[in-house]
């Protein structure tokens, strides 16, 4: 393979065999091609995009790179798994996984650390006191055979091509490309084992794919990719022009997700953590059907089984689930309506940004985060505020902080007259 020409053949449109694709992927991994090559291809991809065959063998390419888990051999059942793309405020998982483990069906997950204005499940994982995030292969393993659920940070060994792929595009303004995206993502669900998959797909200004059109088409890529491998996938496309549910920030958004396994909670979250409960419960090897599975959620809502699991399940990694526990910032600041009217946008980006300056969230991969700052939105899309009502409020560390958040967080909101009704789930891609 010379890179120099399959780098000039992508920038030309052409279509890159498979195998050299391969090659590609495993000369980096290995360290034998350069970063400054794989950056050109990845801006050439950028701008041509892939063929299916092309982000197949990318696909494969990575899954490849590293070790591989068949979580549904060990187990000798199947095992459920959901993903988003990333948003703002997207505490799903968190009552999800237990809904799910309390109804049958078994939960277990590798996820990741937020990075940019979208917030990961570890970094609100780590903020309950004592919970552990490392876990080895096997720990997860028993831990799914013994209480139904697991969460885990990935280990270095599953897809390490991504690892470094991500790095550089991160740093190249090469994330937003749809192969790239379901590559990334599809290659760590493959290698990571699970039997079926609900990808909960961001639309908005606060997702990476910012009209339904782009979304449409990376949730069929990744269906596609699934399907090739074996991976049961439906597919969620969900609104992302403001954050899901009222938390932004670490600590805040575990209290928010407790509330709905205790079925209280803001109604946008507990609409899509059943929706993505149901849909996993009819995919996975219970085999119920759409309206049974329904009805088995709502229960575990209700009848306690939900909260119990996500007890044991905190417990079994160390933490202490009593949500009295979790850490609280120093200055909660509210911040009020300056004129009457309506709520007509929340925006997503606009509210990552005030809890990324807070210190919930990192700009770069290695950054500490304070887990106790945020914000939580009292106020959403459609809500009609007087002048002077609470809108939001600021959780900060200090009062200069929470000074220069209040701005931030008004410039945010937009309020106006009543705007039209947008629904939540905006289409579901099986
Ligand atoms: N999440 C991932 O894991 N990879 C991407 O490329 C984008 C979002």
């Amino acid at each position: 393979m010379h890179a120099v020409e399959l780098i000039e053949r992508k920038r030309n449109g052409a279509e890159i065999a498979p195998d050299e694709l391969r090659e590609f992927i495993t000369a980096y991994v290995r360290g034998e091609t350069p970063d400054y090559q794989v950056a050109a291809l990845l801006m050439a991809i950028w701008f041509r995009g892939l063929s299916s065959a092309e982000t197949f063998a990318l696909t494969e390419a990575m899954v490849a790179s590293g070790e591989t888990v068949d979580l549904a051999a060990r187990l000798g059942r199947h095992v459920v798994d959901k993903h988003s793309t990333g948003g703002v405020g997207d505490k799903t998982t968190l009552a999800l996984g237990p809904i799910v483990a309390a109804c049958g069906a078994p939960f277990g997950k590798m996820s990741g650390r937020g990075l940019g204005h979208t917030g990961g499940t570890l970094d609100k994982l780590e903020s309950i006191p004592g919970f552990r995030v490392e876990l080895s292969t096997d720990q997860l393993i028993r831990q799914v055979r013994e209480i139904g659920i697991a969460v885990a940070g990935q280990t270095a060994d599953l897809v390490p091509a991504d690892r470094k792929l991500y790095a550089l595009r991160d740093v190249t303004a090469t994330i937003d490309e749809v192969s790239l995206i379901a590559a990334s993502i599809m290659s760590k669900k493959i290698a990571g084992g699970a039997s079926a998959l609900v990808l909960d797909v961001k639309v908005g200004e606060g997702a990476f794919m910012r009209t339904q059109e782009d979304a449409r088409r990376l949730a069929e890529v990744m269906r596609d990719l699934g399907r090739e491998a074996g991976l049961d996938v439906v597919c969620l496309l969900t609104d992302m022009e403001q954050p899901l549910g009222c938390a932004v920030g670490n600590a805040l958004e575990v209290l928010e997700a407790y509330d709905t396994l205790t079925g209280g909670g803001p109604s946008d979250i507990g609409e899509l953590v059943v929706t993505a409960a149901t849909q996993l419960l009819a995919l996975s090897d219970l085999k119920l059907d759409e309206a049974a599975a329904r009805q088995r959620v709502t229960e575990s809502l209700t009848d306690g089984s939900a909260l119990a699991a996500y007890e044991r399940w905190v417990r079994a990694q160390g933490g202490d689930p009593d949500p009295e526990r979790l850490p609280r910032a120093a200055v909660v600041r509210t911040v009020r309506a300056p004129v009457t009217g309506f709520v007509r946008e929340v925006w997503a980006r606009g509210v990552a940004d005030v809890a990324m300056a807070l210190g919930a969230g990192r700009e770069r991969k290695d950054e500490p985060v304070d887990h106790a700052v945020g914000v939580v939105c009292r106020t959403k899309r459609g809500d009609r505020v007087e002048r002077g009502d609470a809108l939001g409020e600021i959780h900060a560390s200090d009062e200069a902080s929470a000074e220069a958040a209040e701005s931030a967080l008004l410039a945010a909101y937009e309020i106006g007259d009543e705007p039209e009704s947008r629904p939540l789930i905006l289409d579901v891609i099986r």
